[in-house]
């Protein structure tokens, strides 16, 4: 048992967009650093870490076919995507010291493994981070299916989602409602019923029946991700 809230491996799931700081758009490379930071954090006190990075500072697949490209190819640009984030996150990772792997569910030899569930967990046994991109490999789906699918085939205990601009689940957008109330922890079935947008249902089902906990935290402070790890500060636990 690693953490004081007994974690021993996570799934760290977070956007495209959580990379690109104030730019607007890709990667910078700064924000990518104190991320990076973060995880080696946690890395540190001997949690095994899997990671999901979503492609949305890049490019999204339903953006590009709103503008009349073809859906699948579309979304087939928005995985190479989360290829390239994936491996900038490598990049900075491994320049604090933690060896990092990068897998992907679209072979391509050169830039990163393909995905064999065996050698990942093994990887996350030899304390690797391990960086799943690529998303499933299938258009029509989005990187929080991919992260909760690979949560539940690495046996993650929870996925950690973290978010730019709040620190939970809410019953109102807190942007735009003052009155909003964040809530400590609520069931899958609720955040259906209620249509709050957590993340996409196919990824909350799969989450719900394999009862993989989904813990929504701020990566806006420092030591937000090590912190709510041991059950510090605030977050919503989607259960
Ligand atoms: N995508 C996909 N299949 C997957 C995961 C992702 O087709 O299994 C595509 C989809 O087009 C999506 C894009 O990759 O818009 C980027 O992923 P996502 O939108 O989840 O990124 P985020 O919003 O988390 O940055």
């Amino acid at each position: 048992v690693s953490t004081a809230a007994g974690y021993n491996r996570v799934m760290l799931k977070i956007s495209g967009e959580a990379l690109m700081g104030t730019q607007g758009f890709g990667l910078h490379p700064p924000t990518v650093r104190r991320i990076a930071q973060e995880v080696k954090s946690v890395h540190d006190l001997g949690v095994e870490i899997c990671m999901v990075i979503g492609g949305g500072n890049i490019f999204r697949g339903l953006s590009g076919s709103a503008q009349g490209m073809e859906r699948t190819t579309a979304d087939y640009m928005g995985m190479l995507a989360t290829v390239m984030n994936a491996l900038g996150m490598q990049s900075a990772l491994e320049d604090e010291g933690v060896f990092t792997r990068v897998i992907s569910a679209i072979r391509m030899d050169e830039v990163a493994e393909p995905y064999i569930r065996r050698r990942a967990v093994r990887h996350l046994e030899k304390k690797r981070v391990c960086i799943f991109a690529a998303g499933t490999g299938n258009p029509y789906f989005t990187t929080d299916t991919a992260a909760t699918l690979r949560a539940n085939e690495m046996n993650c205990e929870a996925i950690f989602m973290g978010k730019n601009g709040v620190d939970g689940v809410y019953d109102m957008d807190p942007k735009t409602n003052p009155e909003a109330k964040r809530y400590d922890s609520i069931s899958y079935d609720d955040v259906l019923a209620k249509r709050l947008k957590v993340m996409d249902a196919s990824a909350i089902a799969l989450a719900r029946d394999n009862s993989l906990p989904l813990i929504v935290f701020s990566l806006d402070e420092p030591g937000g991700f090590r912190g709510v790890l041991a059950g510090e500060g605030t977050y919503t636990k989607v259960h």
